[in-house]
């Protein structure tokens, strides 16, 4: 699941839970989210895909520019919140950048392998369901922002 997503998730729920049962909500969001249908391509490609490469820039960029939102207008749960929802990711992320900038994940050891397991309907037309999902988180998170 995109970055940005599992981020605005993260942030309706800081929006509408309070603290601290928004923390594992948010957590459990994550996983229930990457074992949805969504976006992604054969691992062994992501390293060689122009598209791929655009895709995790365009979405980081965009999930990073909802943090950003959520702290200008002073919605700190939500801020945080979307964080935790999206933090498990962060697995994958220390792991590109500690491989030399490899997209093509390798789990090793349980919880990595359980995290990798779950997104087995990863695929290319994963995007359909990441498209209609941030159309409808959208609204929603822009409302909360200005409410
Ligand atoms: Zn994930």
């Amino acid at each position: 699941m995109t970055a940005t997503n599992h981020g605005l998730m993260g942030i309706v729920i800081g929006a509408f839970l309070p603290m601290p049962l928004a923390i594992p909500l948010a957590l459990l969001s994550h996983f229930v989210m990457d074992a949805l249908p969504h976006y992604g391509i054969p691992q062994k490609q992501r390293n060689t895909s122009k598209i791929y490469k655009k895709v995790v820039a365009i979405d980081t960029i965009t999930a990073l520019l909802f943090a950003v939102l959520a702290a200008s207008f002073g919605k700190w749960a939500m801020f945080w919140v979307g964080w935790v929802a999206y933090s498990p990711d962060f697995m994958w992320v220390i792991s590109y950048f500690r491989h030399n900038n490899n997209l093509h994940m390798r789990p090793k050891n349980f919880i990595t392998k359980f995290h990798k397991n779950i997104q087995r309907y990863e695929r290319p037309w994963g995007a359909y369901v990441e498209i209609v999902l941030f159309l409808l988180l959208l609204p929603t998170t822009l409302h909360l922002f200005l409410t």
